[in-house]
Formats: structure tokens, sequence, C-alpha cells
């Protein structure tokens, strides 16, 4: 077996979007995707390309208006083959203090921008009868979250999105996934490993024994991105270091 994440899949030639391509997990993924020869478009208020391949359109994903403009400018000058919907916050309060306006802050980036993105994106690639999309979901798509009520409501959507746009989509040539992390190292969780008791704690509850990295995510999408996914269509993946099957 070779060593993890050195696995060769050709993406020469192959348009990539990517939603939080500059940071954490989308990042990763980019990397990823580039060193496998696609083109990556990402879509996110940070404008630093990534490397060589890479173009940044900035996008406040919470905003429709510029959700609209953006997608419109990667529309007018690509075809896109993959699309994968990686960006994503969480705001944490206890639920019966959650305001409502931060509540809906987090459903909008993480629920109604890929719901509007996969319209978008997918309407050519079913007119063209070929593409893929991987959406990054949770282990909260799967349970519920302490103090991330809005997180795990958005996430579970994304889950559900996913099969039910698989059943309309997999006859016609657009293969529709996602994939659900488990606990990864990025920003998104900076003040979790900075706890030592917590951090403790949540390895101790890995069966791997070790927080995920932002390349066992971009593995599993490339995997997904690869001719050996053909047949994967509303696939919920977790990729979690054995957290869900405890
Ligand atoms: P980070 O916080 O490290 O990165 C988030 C990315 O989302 C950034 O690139 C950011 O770009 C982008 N983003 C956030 N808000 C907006 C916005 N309004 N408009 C445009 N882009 C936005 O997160 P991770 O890499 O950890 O997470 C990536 C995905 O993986 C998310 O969907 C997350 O829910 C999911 N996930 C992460 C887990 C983890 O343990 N880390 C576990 C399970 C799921 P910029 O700020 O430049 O706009």
């Amino acid at each position: 077996m070779p060593a993890s994440g050195t696995f060769h899949v050709d993406l020469s030639g192959a348009t990539v979007v990517v939603t939080g391509s500059t940071r954490g997990i989308g990042r990763a993924i980019t990397e990823r995707l580039l060193a496998s020869g696609a083109r990556v478009i990402g879509l996110q208020r940070g404008t630093e390309p990534v490397g060589p391949g890479h173009q940044c359109v900035s996008v406040d994903l919470a905003d429709p208006a510029s959700r609209t403009d953006a997608i419109a400018q990667v529309l007018a000058e690509h075809e896109v083959d993959l699309l994968v919907n990686n960006a994503g916050i969480n705001l944490r309060h206890e639920f019966e203090h959650f305001p409502l306006e931060e509540f809906s802050q987090v459903m909008t980036v993480n629920l109604d921008a890929v719901v509007q993105l996969i319209q978008e994106f997918g309407r050519p690639m079913l007119a063209r009868g070929h593409g893929r999309i991987v959406s990054i979901a949770s282990m909260l798509s799967y349970f519920g979250g302490v103090n991330a009520s809005a997180y795990a409501a958005s996430k579970g959507a994304v889950a559900q999105l996913t099969k039910s746009v698989a059943n309309e989509w997999a006859g016609r040539g657009v293969a529709v996934n996602a994939v659900a992390p488990g606990y990864i190292a990025t920003e998104l969780n900076v003040s979790l490993r900075e706890d030592e008791i917590r951090n403790a704690e949540i390895v101790s509850r890995i069966p791997a024994g070790r927080w995920g990295r932002g390349e066992d995510i971009a593995g599993t999408v490339l995997f997904l991105a690869s001719e050996g996914a053909d047949y994967l269509h509303g696939a919920v993946l977790p990729v979690d270091g054995g957290y869900l099957g405890r």
C-alpha cells in the first residue's frame, strides 16, 4: 500500500470551483486538485492564489447578490466540471440564547449558498450530461452538537440536500455526493485544540487517535472526482478517523 495521500488522479483539462479555497480544508483540497492538473477557481473573500492554476474570485457567500455576481463571472468564462462546496462557518451559542440573526447567518453561508451554487453550476452540467458536485458536510450531519444547533441544522440539511439532488441527477450524468469530516485541525477549531483538557478528551474519543488533517479530506474529494467513484451518487462519506462508528 502506498502511504496515505500518494495516489494519483489525472485531472488535466478539468475546471473545478472550490469555495473557501485559500484556508483550512479548502486550501488542502485546492493544493491536491492543482497537483492533479486541474485548474481551480476559488470563491471566497480572500483573493491570494494558492499556486499556479489557481484563480480567486472574491465573493461574500452570505450575500445573495455577491453570490450571483461571482457565479455569473465564473460561468461567463468557464465550463465547470466539478464544484466543491467547502466554505462554512460555525457560530456557537446555547440554543435558548442563540441570536436569530446569527442562526440565519450560519444557515445562509452553510446551506443557502450551497443550494444556489449547486443549482447554478449544476444546470450547465446537466445540459452537457456530465459533472460532479461534492459538498463538505460534517459529522454533525449525523448527530446533534452542543451550542452548535445552527451548524448542525445546516450540515444535516446539506446531507439531505445531497441525497435528494443525487436522486434527481444521477441518471442525467451529474454525480452529487458529500464528505462528512470529523475533527479536522483548522482555524475553525483552534480554540478547542488550545484547551488542553478538551483537546485530550476529543483525541481520546477518536479511534484513529489523532485529529484529521485537511489532506485527509482532500484525498477523499480527489477520489470522488475520479473514475473510481463513477457509481457513487448521494453518498455522505464520513472521514473521521472512525468517530462515527465507535
Ligand atoms: P476555516 O474556518 O479554516 O475556513 C473556512 C473557509 O470558508 C475560508 O476559506 C473562508 O474564506 C470561507 N468562508 C467563510 N465564510 C465565508 C463567506 N461569508 N464568504 C465566502 N467565503 C467564506 O474552516 P475549515 O477549513 O475548518 O472548514 C471547511 C469546511 O469543512 C466547512 O464547511 C466546515 O463546516 C467543514 N468541516 C470542518 C470540520 C473541522 O473540524 N475543521 C469538521 C467538519 C466539517 P474567507 O474567510 O477568505 O472568505
